[in-house]
């Protein structure tokens, strides 16, 4: 080191008489130091006493610029003279004990660790070293390690490590070195590599001699001992060691000890230290095994059990939680295959990807499960172990940004030739018709009226699209024959006739009562089993569903139905109080039946769901957010330990079992029943684990052997007033909404009854997990070692002989979709032109609806018939993704706006031209998937080169967009509903170079790059309209693994600039007018009016003039008045940032975005994570 420049000279009160000791000592250092002990020794007594003495002393020697660190650290370096050497070390000891971490810092900075180390090498060489010397080097380099990053590596380096480890060796049992050395010890341990090499020289078992047993002298020791112990057995070589020599087993006796002697709770730090020790052991199987082996799960159940009334024992129920469920047996899930239990056989199958794996699998592979080492995110603490697995995700989202300039410059390039897009002309009549048979007489409002045009009779699906390429019909005919030859059923596949289908027993009853069924006169059992053609017995019919409805009948419950005979009574009743027609317009339970008749399932499902079947009536307002209570996790992972600790409570009773020929119905009165063979049902299997408690695993999507996440089942046979336990065992993502307040969605058909036919949040206890089902790696992407999680609810029953079902989100099934579609056409106003398409059929042979929405001509004028035909086209589709049902009650929203007779709808319609498929994935949600088409695979990924036979809906829809860009039509916005399991409020994903360029700091000269900013208008103007809509949580960033989705490949490929994916929260709202509250139909419906209203401002912005020349002048500015007053009392308070500012009523629509470091889009992407609410900080382990 070189001479150190003091400081004294400029300006330090020459008083100071510490200052004036550094001085000379720093002019002893060098040769005067060794020559002139006798000095050293006394100027360095005098520093330390003073010091001792005075607090300021301490001060003067530390304050920046004094240089007193440095004088101090070269005389150490320079010293020989013992005393001099442990003066010195004193003074440093005082300067380092107070002051925070700060002079510690100094320290370290001026070289502190590297001449400690120095001096306990060259003390270690002297024999015997000096005992003083090395505990004051101890006890200082356990100051300063910590606060140095690379003290592990120089420690290692200097050959220190060893030399701490031989001093320990000897001295055991001194208790005035120990201490000071395990502190370095533990310091030295938490290097990685350290610990290998300290493991090699017999460390580990050197700390179980210290840890001993239970003693409560020198517990600093201990603690010391044992934590030192932890970070050595984080190494696998290590833990295996301590495995081989029998410790896990010391380990569990030692915590038993301290468990039972610390009764008043004083040393929980050191029981929290042994069960660190334990956590660290078992992240290796050996480890796992020599824990299971000594009979580990049962003692820290039991110590836990008992710590469970003491709160601030909390620390130790959870890390013991933890290491129970690491140690739980892995099981596999209790089904023949995790591929669907239906078959489906596809017309070809895909040259690659998930689905020609699955395919080319032999048989009998697709469960592989292993054992290897989850261990990642075991570390993570019980309570909260969800929160990191997401950043880690959000970060790999940020990976995802595409980079590649040319990628991101739409790319206009027509696929299909315009000869060949012509077959799509029909898909416009709009564009050639003359509307000469169309009666336009003036009416009313002054714009056009006249009944909607009849109806095409929907146009011969496309099934053949100009190329030849004939989807193989024959094919695709035996793969359903195939398909139900599997289920069982003999019949090759017909038209679905009314005889061909049954009714779901609920139902059935009521239909029975209902105009549909000639058998409404003869209320004998054996006529309504005559009425149902096939698949139900009668025994089916004395069922508790039958006992509903004649108790709901004969209990009086009924307002007015009739009091006759108790059968006529109970369905007169039924059939009246369910009577939704004035509250749910759109709804006709006789349609839905005729409507689900003509729906073709895979399973063939003879059954119709109740909530479908009666309809749903939102509340009137939405329902809170749940508070989550505190450790609901904790006790709901105890309880799933004991079912290993008490094997004997265990029933494993299967009550349900869509994998055995014929499903299970146990009718024992000990048991609920399920059911969902019916539309978008998708349960697979129920067990009863204990008297009420169940798990529950859900079906794959078709032809796929994973994506559980949508549920929809019954459940009956319930006992009132008693608490059910109900696990989803098999869910896949890492985290959910479920642990941020979402409840789950329930029906009952007694409160149907009543006159409440209704979905409603419910649930207790809810909580999302990783528990111990093993995933096969071949369900995982490849990824070894991963576990299922459980969602678990709890419901405690209202009704007695109740019907309920059970769902992820509101249901929205096909059938309700056409049902829907057919009501609206009854409704439509005056001057509404809705026509009604068909697409195409699906894989599974359903028509895939399309709408075309406008305003009737003014007349047939020329003139008028080029404002219809001049305006600009609003694409817009729906639910690709089944699970999504919120995206149908979105678009249900958007449609009855878009028919309605209100002033702005009829401006709305006068302004642009909507083609709207509302369902792009009606397979998927007919037979209950989650993510997929029959095909196995995502549609939503298919948009870059769609397959005619595979993803017909979406190869279509694109052609009609090529069709639109062929004919210079593109649309003005495309836009596609989906939900969002992860976040809250609702919001869009756009596409924009230039802040996707901005996001990925790509060496791009962003000013180079032109870009018309419009894309943010209609997202900005949804902020300011719809309360659940957030601006800030939209982004216009395109992804790598996005781009063949809809919205990239529209703005891409067809040049629309305005091309959208907006999602819809499945849980709730944490800004806007619905804060706190967890979203319904009511919001999710109003949520798709206002994308109309919306759109009605955007065409304002985007066009001024052409409201001028098209509008009648005198209703123009009516609805002027009544728009803005619309927006006024809508208006959610925006938050003010730069860029969610509120338009102007004529403020251009290119506006400046902030691209600055604070814009909300950048906060947005730099920390997507989910705030913890209150409960769950609550729940975080404060000593962890
Ligand atoms: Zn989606």
């Amino acid at each position: 080191m070189n001479k150190p420049k003091m400081a004294l000279e400029k300006g330090v009160p020459s008083s100071s008489r510490v200052l004036m000791l550094l001085g000379q000592l720093e002019r002893m250092n060098g040769e005067a130091m060794l020559s002139d002990a006798e000095v050293s020794r006394q100027i360095t007594s005098k520093i330390l006493h003073l010091i001792q003495t005075q607090e300021k002393t301490r001060k003067e020697l530390t304050t920046k610029g004094s240089g007193g660190m440095e004088v101090i650290l070269a005389s150490l370096e320079n010293t020989r003279d013992l005393q001099t050497i442990l003066n010195i070390l004193c003074i440093l000891n005082e300067l380092l004990s107070v002051g925070g971490g700060r002079r510690i810092g100094v320290c370290v900075s001026k070289g502190g660790t590297g001449v400690l180390l120095q001096l306990l090498i060259s003390s270690s060489k002297e024999t015997p070293p000096s005992e003083e010397l090395m505990m004051h080097v101890h006890t200082l380099l356990a100051k300063i390690g910590p606060k140095d990053r690379k003290f592990g590596v120089k420690a290692r380096l200097t050959g220190a490590l060893n030399v701490t480890v031989n001093l320990l060796k000897q001295n055991v049992n001194n208790n005035k070195l120990l201490l000071p050395c395990l502190q370095v010890l533990r310091v030295y341990s938490a290097n990685s590599v350290n610990a290998v090499s300290l493991g090699k020289s017999g460390v580990v078992e050197l700390m179980f001699k210290v840890i001993g047993p239970y003693s409560k002298k020198n517990t600093s020791v201990m603690k010391v001992a044992l934590d030192t112990l932890g970070a050595l057995l984080k190494s696998k070589m290590n833990a295996r060691r301590a495995v081989e020599r029998a410790q896990v087993s010391a380990l569990l006796a030692i915590y038993q000890d301290w468990h039972r002697n610390d009764t008043r709770h004083r040393h929980t730090l050191i029981r929290k230290s042994i069960l660190g020790c334990l956590k660290n052991v078992t992240n290796s199987k050996l480890g796992r095994k020599a824990f299971t082996d000594a009979d580990g799960m049962r003692i820290l159940y039991h110590t836990s059990t008992e710590c469970l009334p003491v709160r601030t024992l909390d620390s130790l129920v959870n890390t013991s939680s933890l290491i129970m469920r690491k140690c739980f047996p892995k099981n596999r899930l209790p089904l023949p295959t995790i591929k669907s239990s239906y078959q489906y056989a596809l017309p070809h199958v895909p040259a690659g990807g998930p689905v020609a794996q699955l395919y080319n699998q032999p048989p009998g592979v697709d469960d592989v499960v292993d054992e290897s080492d989850d261990n990642e995110d075991m570390e993570l603490d019980t309570e909260n172990d969800t929160e990191n697995e997401e950043d880690d995700k959000d970060k790999a989202e940020n990976d995802d940004i595409e980079t590649d300039i040319a990628k991101l410059r739409p790319r206009l390039t027509q696929t299909r030739p315009l000869d060949e897009l012509r077959v799509y002309e029909r898909f416009f009549l709009e564009l050639s018709e003359d509307f000469q048979g169309f009666d336009l007489t003036d009416s009313r409002a002054g714009i056009g009226v006249t009944p909607a045009p009849p109806l095409p009779k929907p146009p011969k699906p496309i099934t053949v699209p100009a190329g030849g390429q004939a989807p193989p019909k024959g094919h695709l005919e035996a793969g359903l024959a195939a398909s139900r030859l599997e289920k069982g059923e003999p019949h090759p596949l017909g038209p679905l006739e009314l005889e061909s289908i049954g009714l779901s027993r609920a139902p059935e009853k009521l239909l029975m009562g209902d105009s549909l069924s000639p058998a409404a006169q003869d209320h004998t059992p054996q006529g309504e089993a005559g009425a149902t053609p096939r698949g139900l017995e009668p025994s089916d019919l004395s069922g508790s569903l039958s006992r509903l409805a004649l108790e709901g009948g004969g209990g009086g419950a009924l307002s007015g139905s009739g009091g006759g005979s108790e059968d006529g009574g109970a369905e007169q009743g039924v059939l009246e109080v369910p009577d939704t027609a004035a509250m749910l317009p759109l709804h006709d339970p006789e349609l839905y039946i005729q409507m689900a008749k003509g729906t073709r399932s895979v399973p063939s499902y003879a059954e119709v769901a109740y909530p479908d079947y009666c309809g749903h009536l939102a509340p009137s307002t939405p329902e809170p957010i749940l508070e989550r209570a505190y450790g609901v996790q904790r006790a709901k992972i105890f309880q799933d330990i004991e079912r290993l600790i008490h094997p004997n409570d265990i029933l494993d009773k299967v009550v349900y079992d869509l994998d055995l020929q014929s499903c299970p119905v146990i009718d024992d009165g000990e048991s609920l029943k399920f059911n969902s063979q019916f539309e978008s049902g998708n349960l697979r299997k129920a067990v009863q684990v204990r008297k009420f408690e169940y798990d529950l695993i859900l079906n794959s999507d078709i032809n796929s052997n994973h994506y559980h996440q949508w549920f929809y089942f019954e459940v009956s046979s319930m006992q009132v007033g008693t608490t059910y336990r109900f696990n989803i065992i098999n869910c896949e993502k890492a985290n959910s909404q479920f642990n941020y307040g979402m409840q789950v969605l329930m029906y009952s058909v007694q409160e149907a009854i009543g006159g409440r036919p209704q979905w409603g949040r419910t649930g207790q206890d809810i909580c999302y997990y990783k528990n111990h089902f093993s995933r096969s790696s071949i369900a995982a992407g490849g990824q070894k070692g991963k576990s299922y999680y459980t969602m678990t609810f709890t419901v405690t029953f209202q009704h007695k002989d109740d019907v309920c079902y059970f769902a992820y989100h509101y249901p929205y099934t096909y059938s309700t979709l056409k049902m829907h579609l057919q009501k609206l056409q009854e409704k439509c106003g005056d001057g509404v032109y809705l026509r009604e398409d068909v697409l195409c059929e699906t894989l599974g042979g359903n028509p895939c609806p399309m709408l075309t929405i406008t305003a009737m001509p003014d007349s047939t004028s020329p003139t008028h018939l080029n404002q219809l035909r001049g305006r600009p086209v609003v694409f817009l589709t729906a639910r690709v993704h089944p699970g999504e049902t919120n995206a149908s009650w979105v678009m249900k929203g958007t449609l009855e706006f878009l028919t309605g007779s209100s002033p702005l709808a009829q401006s709305l319609r006068a302004c642009y031209l909507f083609k709207i498929i509302p369902m792009l994935n009606p397979d998927g949600v007919i037979n209950g998937s989650h993510r997929c088409s029959l095909s196995g695979e995502d549609l939503n990924r298919q948009w870059q080169s769609p397959n005619l036979e595979l993803h017909p809906t979406i190869y279509h829809a694109k052609g009609l967009l090529q069709y639109l860009n062929a004919i210079q039509r593109a649309p003005l916005v495309f836009c596609d509903y989906h939900g969002h399991s992860r976040k809250k409020n609702v919001f869009m994903y756009g596409c924009s170079i230039k802040e996707t360029v901005w996001q990925t700091n790509i060496n791009a000269p962003s000013c180079e790059l032109h870009e018309d900013l419009g894309y943010r208008t209609l997202p900005k103007l949804l902020s300011q309209l719809a309360p659940a809509f957030s601006m800030s949580s939209c982004s216009f960033v395109v992804e790598r693994s996005k781009e063949a989705t809809a919205r990239v490949v529209v703005w891409r490929e067809l040049g629309v600039q305005r091309s959208y994916t907006m999602e819809s929260t499945l849980c709730g709202c944490d800004q806007g007018k619905y804060k706190g509250m967890q979203i319904g139909t009511r919001e999710l419906e109003e949520m798709g009016a206002q994308l109309c209203v919306a759109l009605l401002r955007l065409h304002r912005l985007t066009s001024p003039l052409e409201l001028h020349t098209h509008m009648h002048t005198h209703t123009h500015t009516h609805l002027l008045e009544v728009e803005n007053e619309l927006i006024e009392t809508q208006r959610c308070s925006v938050t003010t940032s730069p860029t969610t500012y509120v338009l102007a009523e004529d403020e251009p629509v290119l506006e400046e975005v902030d691209y600055s470091a604070d814009s909300d889009t950048d906060q947005d992407l730099q920390d997507p994570t989910e705030p913890l609410s209150d409960s769950e900080l609550n729940d975080k382990d404060p000593l962890s």
